[in-house]
């Protein structure tokens, strides 16, 4: 009898599009035996690109339903995949811990009674006197810095991710066609998909990973989704100011709400923003900076020496992300929003099983 990676290596998939998403998918599926070929004629320019990367699972506050679940999920199968990842970039890392902070006392109550209801040993409430709430209030110069700690979330370089995927995919000799797909369609058990240049790539499965555009191929009249574009910006800035150690701080925490990394001992990234739009705003510092209400000087006197956005889709009428199964053969992966870094091993998980399924 023939072994089931046998069986699957004659099963073609397509996938259309390469950010996180279309790639996470084939690293599974490519692992199972699957043939694959991921289309997309842009994957630099995807929001995937523009991701911080923070892994925001067991911080996250509703312990239940199905956004918890895939959270869950994702948390305890990002080790696995870094462990195995690291065979093609040795540097791949989850940065631990990850810090929320907030200076608004309400919501650290709620923090405080999240974690006390919690009871879990790998989140923790940051006492006032510890040194890290004392270093962060004296770097960001004020008094009223609360926060708390999850020590199993953390931060994954989506950048090194990305390369590194794509270091495993080309060891694996996995096709890629730098092509838009403008057109899929079923005849005779098969599907087609068809390139703005009229090439035609015959599948037996097809996974939609291609974010706000993935409606655009569907019969959207039966199947009734709905994608709203958010844009997501971040910027790096330089700090050279003698008054602040930027070594004092964590690597990675949010504060009333953005994002912050620390890329070097005189670098920040700051991120991002909730606007529903395309375009990328014009004064992006004041709006990325402006998370306490007085500025601490060396942080006004930053210079931006990078900036950059991505377009995300969202869900419009259900919670993100959509994972369906739309018809015999065609899968949906799109709607990630926020969260597309952290729920791409719970992602791949479910198509691979709603692939064996449909092939048993
Ligand atoms: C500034 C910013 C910060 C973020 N920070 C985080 C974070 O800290 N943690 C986290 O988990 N997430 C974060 N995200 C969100 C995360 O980046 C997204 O959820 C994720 O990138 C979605 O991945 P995707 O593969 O669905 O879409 P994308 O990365 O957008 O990829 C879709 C791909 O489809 C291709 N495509 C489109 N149409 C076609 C077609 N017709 N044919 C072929 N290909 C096509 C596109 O070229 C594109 O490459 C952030 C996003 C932004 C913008």
């Amino acid at each position: 009898m023939k072994s089931l990676k046998e069986n699957f290596q004659k099963i073609h998939i397509v996938i259309i599009g390469s950010g996180i998403i279309g790639k996470f998918n084939a690293l599974e599926l490519s692992e199972l035996g699957f043939q694959i070929t991921i289309i997309d004629p842009a994957q630099l320019k995807n929001s995937s690109n523009a991701a911080l990367g923070l892994l925001m699972g067991n911080i996250y506050q509703k312990k239940k339903g199905r956004s918890w679940d895939l959270r869950k999920q994702s948390i305890e199968l990002w080790p696995k995949w870094i462990e195995f990842l690291q065979k093609f970039n040795c540097k791949l890392n989850i940065e631990k811990p990850l810090i929320q902070l907030t200076t608004n006392e309400e919501k650290f109550k709620k923090l405080e009674k999240f974690i006390y209801e919690i009871n879990d040993l790998n989140l923790r409430t940051l006492e006032n006197d510890s040194i890290l709430i004392k270093n962060i209030n004296r770097a960001f110069q004020t008094n009223n810095i609360k926060g708390i700690i999850s020590f199993q979330d953390g931060r994954i370089d989506a950048t090194s991710l990305l390369e590194t995927l794509d270091k495993y995919l080309n060891h694996k000799k996995i096709n890629f066609l730098k092509e838009e797909i403008i057109n899929i369609r079923k005849s005779n058990n098969q599907w087609i998909s068809t390139t703005k240049n009229n090439e035609k790539i015959k599948s037996d499965i097809v996974i939609l990973c291609n974010s706000l555009q993935a409606i655009d191929l569907i019969d959207n009249l039966s199947h009734n989704i709905k994608l709203k574009p958010v844009l997501g910006q971040a910027i790096e800035v330089d700090i050279n100011d003698a008054e602040v150690n930027l070594l004092s701080l964590p690597k990675q925490f949010n504060i009333n709400g953005k994002n912050i990394i620390l890329k070097a001992k005189n670098k920040l990234i700051i991120g991002s923003t909730d606007e529903y739009s395309t375009r990328p705003e014009e004064n992006i510092f004041e709006k990325l900076t402006n998370f306490l209400d007085k500025k601490p000087s060396w942080l006004t006197k930053g210079k931006i020496s990078k900036k950059w956005y991505g377009i995300r889709s969202r869900p419009d009428g259900e919670p993100s992300p959509i994972m369906k199964n739309l018809e015999d053969g065609l899968i949906i992966c799109t709607g990630f929003y926020k969260n597309g870094i952290l729920l791409a091993p719970s992602c791949s998980k479910w198509v691979a099983n709603e692939i064996k399924n449909y092939l048993s």
